[in-house]
């Protein structure tokens, strides 16, 4: 008799991990492709990330994910990391290969696969809003990608600085940083335009400050806000002709290209996008 009753096992390390909803998403897909795998969120409070790593290892997961407050404090414990991570400095999912640890970076990589869909960053103008984890890791992708100049818009201007240097230190990318004064005002001749900050977050109305009268016909604008999908800022561009792009799809991309990373697999992005659509109740999957 061939049964193998052993499960390949994934998962997530993060605190506070309860209103985390990856792993519906990834089970779904899971389930979808007939694989025998599981994905368990897990709380793990900072003082025992060695022991849920040490535990992954030996209960020899494929690999994991690494959420708040966890994307720095694991690469102490990395074998290896790959070129983007390193450079955004976050590691955010960790491969269990022969043994070794391999950390990576999903937020930006899933953004970008999201980009795509639409247009093609090389040689492009973009303007980005924010300056923290999730602008950090897209404005290294963006400028692997062949992007030709990035605007780095913060309030904290000093987080835009380090982000604007990150890039141009590091790619062929041209990386400027702006203060965010008032009602930030898009530069004529932009491409893509990203709300990149924690404004939109389950606030349908709430909106990043900006001057919408600048939005201009045929541009992309895209949110990395996943709950609502379609925020006020996506709202405001699509009414003045431009291309909107959801933060859902960041998020659907990097629970697919994470599980290609443990797994060699590729699951059905159109399966996960639904489930989390019917978990954020909304009618967009
Ligand atoms: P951080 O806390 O690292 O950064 C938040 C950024 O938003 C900072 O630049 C901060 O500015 C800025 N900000 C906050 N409030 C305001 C405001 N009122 N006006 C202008 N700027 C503001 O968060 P992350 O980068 O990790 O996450 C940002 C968002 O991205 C979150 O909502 C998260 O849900 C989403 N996200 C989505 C993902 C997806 O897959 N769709 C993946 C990862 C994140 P300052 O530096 O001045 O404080």
């Amino acid at each position: 008799m061939d049964r193998n009753f052993r499960s390949i096992l994934t998962g997530s390390f993060s605190t506070p991990c309860a209103d985390n909803p990856t792993v519906a998403m990834i089970e779904a897909g899971f389930q979808h492709a007939g694989l025998d795998a599981r994905y368990i969120n897990c709380d793990v409070k900072p003082a025992h990330l060695g022991e849920a790593v040490r535990g992954a290892l030996a209960m020899e997961w494929a690999g994991f994910n690494c959420s708040l407050p966890h994307k720095v404090a694991v690469i102490e414990y990395l074998d290896d990391m790959a070129e983007a991570a390193r450079i955004i400095g976050a590691v955010n999912c960790v491969s269990i290969r022969n043994g070794k640890l391999i950390g990576d970076n999903t937020d930006g990589k899933g953004f970008l696969a999201s980009l795509r869909t639409v247009i093609d960053p090389a040689d492009k103008k973009v303007f980005l809003l924010g300056a923290g984890g999730a602008a950090r890791a897209i404005a290294v992708e963006l400028g692997l990608a062949g992007a030709a100049h990035i605007t780095v818009v913060n309030v904290e201007k000093s987080h835009a600085d380090t982000i604007a240097a990150l890039v141009r230190d590091n790619t062929k990318c041209e990386a400027t940083a702006q203060l965010w004064e008032g009602d930030a005002r898009i530069p004529a001749g932009t491409d893509i335009v990203i709300n990149a900050t924690s404004v939109g977050f389950g606030d349908a109305e709430a909106m990043a400050a900006v001057d919408v009268d600048t939005f201009e016909k045929g541009q992309v604008v895209a949110d990395v806000i996943p709950n609502p999908p379609t925020t006020r800022f996506l709202r405001e561009a699509k009414k003045r002709g431009c291309t909107p792009l959801e933060g859902l799809g960041m998020l659907v991309n990097q629970g697919v290209i994470g599980v290609e990373l443990w797994l060699g697999k590729t699951l059905d992005a159109t399966v996960m996008k639904r489930t989390l659509s019917d978990i954020f109740n909304t009618s967009d999957a």
